[in-house]
Parts: C-alpha cells; structure tokens; sequence
C-alpha cells in the first residue's frame, strides 16, 4: 500500500506471552509497521500515551489490566479515542465479543492466529482509515465491516423538543414544523442541560426515563405556559433516583417553586409535587454562570413581559443561543435600516446584542409580519424585520428560527421564512436563515 511506504502506521501489540509477542512484532514490521510492543494492560495504557500507535492488537486475558478495562480506557479518553483497537482472544465467547464491539474495538479475531490472518485485519483496518489516520467503523450484524465517518471528541448536541410559543398544536397544518412548545436540550458527554419544560420536555422524559437514574439541570427561561406546561408530564420527576434542579431568574411575583406547585394544585391536576418521588431541587439565577460538567450555562434578560431570560450555553469554543421570547426594538414598524442608524433606539438593547453575539447557532424568535405586529405591541415577542435587524447587528452565522405562533402552519411559516430571507438581503445580514422544528438536531464538534 502506498499510503503504508510514505508514513508508516504505528501499531502497538499488547500480549502477555512474549514469543507470540515478538513474533506478531516481526510479521508486522516486515510488513512496513512501525511496531512496539506491551507485556500487560497497564503497559499497553503507559504505550498508548508514549508511543502514540494508530492502532492496538491487542489480547484480551492479560496481567495487571483486563483487555476489555484497557480498551474502555483508551475509547473513553477524547485523547485516544481514535486510536482502532483489535482484540484477539482465545476465548471466544459471544458475550465477550459483543462487549468489546459496544465498547469500540474495531474487530475482535480468535487466538491462535496465523501471521497471515493478523496482517488481512491490520490491513483491513487501515484500507478504512481516513486522510487523518482516523477511522470510526462498526461491525454489522452478519461481522462484516462498515465505513462510519469519524466523531469528534468532545462533541455537543443539540435538539429542540419544541418550537411552538403559546400553546401546543396539531393537525395536518403542523406536520412539517411540529406542535410541542418549547423545550431544548444541550448534551455533551454525559452532561445534560435541558431548557424549558413546555409540552416538548415529555418526550425527553421518556428517553431519559429509558436510561435510569440521573442527575439533570432545567432551565425555565420563565414561567408563562408554553415553557412549564410539559413538567407534569415529564416522567424522570416520578422516578425515584432522579434529581432534578430547576432553575430561574427570580420573577416579580412568587417564587419558582411555589408556581411548580401550583401547576400541580389538585384543581389542575390529579397528582401533586409532593407524589413527585425524584428529588427537586429549585434555584435562584442570581449570579454568574452555573456549569454543569463541560457546559458552562450563561443568562440576559430579554424584552418580555415578567422576568424573562434568555441562555447561552458554552461548550469547548462554541456557543450556543437560545432566545424564545423577545421584543426587540419594542413598538417599531419602520425599515430596520433605519433603526440600525438609530443608537439611541438601539441602546436599551446593547446589552442583548452583545449577548448574543458570536454565537455559533442562535435559536431565537421571528413572530409577526410588521402587520401583525401593529396589533401585538407590548405582547413581547418580535416582528420579521425587527428579529432580522438583531440577527445582522449579532452578526449571526446560523439562525435557526423557532418559537413559531400557534396561528401558524406549515404554508405560512415558510412564507415567513421567506419574507425574513428577503429583508435579510435588503439589510445585509449574510448568515443562514432557517426554520426549527420538533426533533431539529444539530452537533457542534
Ligand atoms: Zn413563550
Ligand atoms: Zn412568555
């Protein structure tokens, strides 16, 4: 292979018996492998660090450190995780296969094995590899293999459970955009943040529901509705093992706790807070941002009636916005070019735009046509143009507009989009305009 004579691929044999060992190191230098060699699995751990292999052979009945136990290290480590590992075992039981293939090893071959055969698997893996020696495969279910495309570490997710303001919908109108109201999640790794809890959060609870016990942080942007309705219905708060925290700003009137409670009067409905057997936990967003694991969780105030926040979540060196609810530059129908001349008008808004600025993907409001508007002043939500001018003056890559108006359908959501796309040219705001939807899902390496 030409690939193999220009930069010879590292691999790394770990085995326990040493004539095996050094046969296996012979047959694969005299292949064009740069190869070394680990006696247990606490050496194969100190190689991987040291030598840096692009892939492991590696035996599974070892000394010091399992087979299995150093695999699981090597995948879990960001650092390592694109390093293929195969295990060879004399011991072929399907279970054990099985766990190794979930945990990530690239092909498992039985003990003896004859040089031949270990060179096809070493080739096969790196006739997978990538122009960056990175290969993510998975073997299908009949053990032959499949090209996946490589994940970055340290990855996060997103997805929005729910795009719709006010009240949930149904029908055929609804199809395309769905009619959960609002509810995100931000994932990376094991930590979860989730925002809002409107109708959307109860399909969440039942995945996490599947996953058992677990600590989660929910973010309620405020109280109207659309933004706590689903919490009654989310099942993690019925489980015990669950904890969850809730947090909000502190709002004008009562506290969070008391308005979670009330929602659940028995006038309302038929359980109570107190039958909720997960541990809740309600906090007050005074100061700062709360990280939770590699998520760091900012706040602002947005343009709202009551005491409204917006987010944006920090992961590594991306961003994430989330702004369902806000009236930007209240009470004006005129040209958004002009508004952009206007500083003094602008002002009561700086601290937002500067907020939201920079972000990689904003998820954020754009409600009414200016005519619609002209009847819905002071409701807090924004019109086409008004929304466009904050994208451009945020100088946004990627909006993903949601919160979408329960009068809306499919047909007029994409009217809308469009009428935002050509007031985006006039204006010249240059980023991707697009509409969200139920179960939008996006990942930010
Ligand atoms: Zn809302
Ligand atoms: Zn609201």
């Amino acid at each position: 292979m030409a690939m193999l004579k220009s930069t010879p691929k590292r691999v790394l044999v770990t085995e326990d018996v040493e004539s095996i060992a050094f046969l296996m190191k012979r047959v694969l230098e005299k292949a064009g492998f740069q190869t070394d060699v680990a006696f247990d699995g606490e050496q194969c751990l100190e190689k991987v660090a040291s030598f840096k292999p692009d892939l492991v052979v590696m035996d599974i009945m070892m000394p010091r450190i399992h087979g299995l136990a150093a695999l699981r290290r090597i995948k879990a480590d960001p650092a390592t995780s694109a390093i293929g590992v195969i295990i060879c075992t004399a011991k072929t039981y399907k279970p054990d296969e099985e766990q190794a293939l979930t945990d990530g090893a690239f092909a498992v071959v039985a003990k003896p094995l004859k040089p031949e055969e270990l060179l096809a698997k070493v080739r096969e893996y790196f006739q997978l590899a990538s122009a960056e020696g990175k290969v993510v495969v998975s073997q299908t279910e009949t053990g032959t293999v499949a090209y996946m495309p490589p994940t970055a570490a340290g990855e996060a997710r997103v997805r929005i459970w729910g795009t719709r303001g006010s009240i949930p919908v149904s029908g055929n109108r609804y199809a395309r955009y769905g009619g959960n109201t609002s509810c995100a999640t931000i994932e990376r790794g094991d930590d979860l943040v989730i925002l809002d809890a409107g109708s959307g959060i109860r399909d969440l609870g039942f995945e996490l529901a599947r996953k058992g016990p677990s600590r989660i942080h929910l973010f309620i942007g405020h109280t109207h509705w659309d933004h706590i309705q689903g919490f009654p219905f989310f099942v993690p708060a019925f489980i015990p093992g669950f904890e969850i925290v809730l947090y909000a700003a502190p709002g004008f009137g009562k506290d969070l706790e008391s308005i979670f409670r009330g929602q659940l009067d028995s006038d309302y409905f038929p359980v109570q807070l107190e039958d909720m057997r997960a541990k809740l936990e309600f906090k007050q967003l005074t100061e700062g941002p709360v990280n939770v694991g590699g998520l760091k969780v900012h706040w602002e105030f947005t343009q709202h009636p009551g005491a409204t926040l917006g987010f944006k979540v920090e992961t590594g060196d991306k961003s994430i916005c989330y702004i369902t609810d806000n009236e930007f530059l209240k009470g004006y129908l005129g040209h958004p070019l002009a508004a952009e001349a206007d500083e003094a008008a602008l002002a009561p808004y700086r601290k937002l735009i500067d907020f939201v600025s920079g972000s990689d993907i904003f998820f954020g409001e754009a409600q009414y046509t200016n005519k619609e508007y002209a009847d819905k002043i002071g409701w807090g939500h924004s019109s086409l143009s008004n929304a466009c001018l904050l994208a451009k003056l945020c100088k946004l890559r990627d909006w993903v507009i949601v919160h979408h108006d329960p009068q809306n359908g499919d047909e007029t959501l994409e009217e809308n989009l469009n009428q935002v796309r050509r007031i985006a040219t006039e204006i010249g705001y240059k980023g991707q305009i697009r509409l969200g939807y139920d179960g939008i899902t996006e990942y930010l390496g």
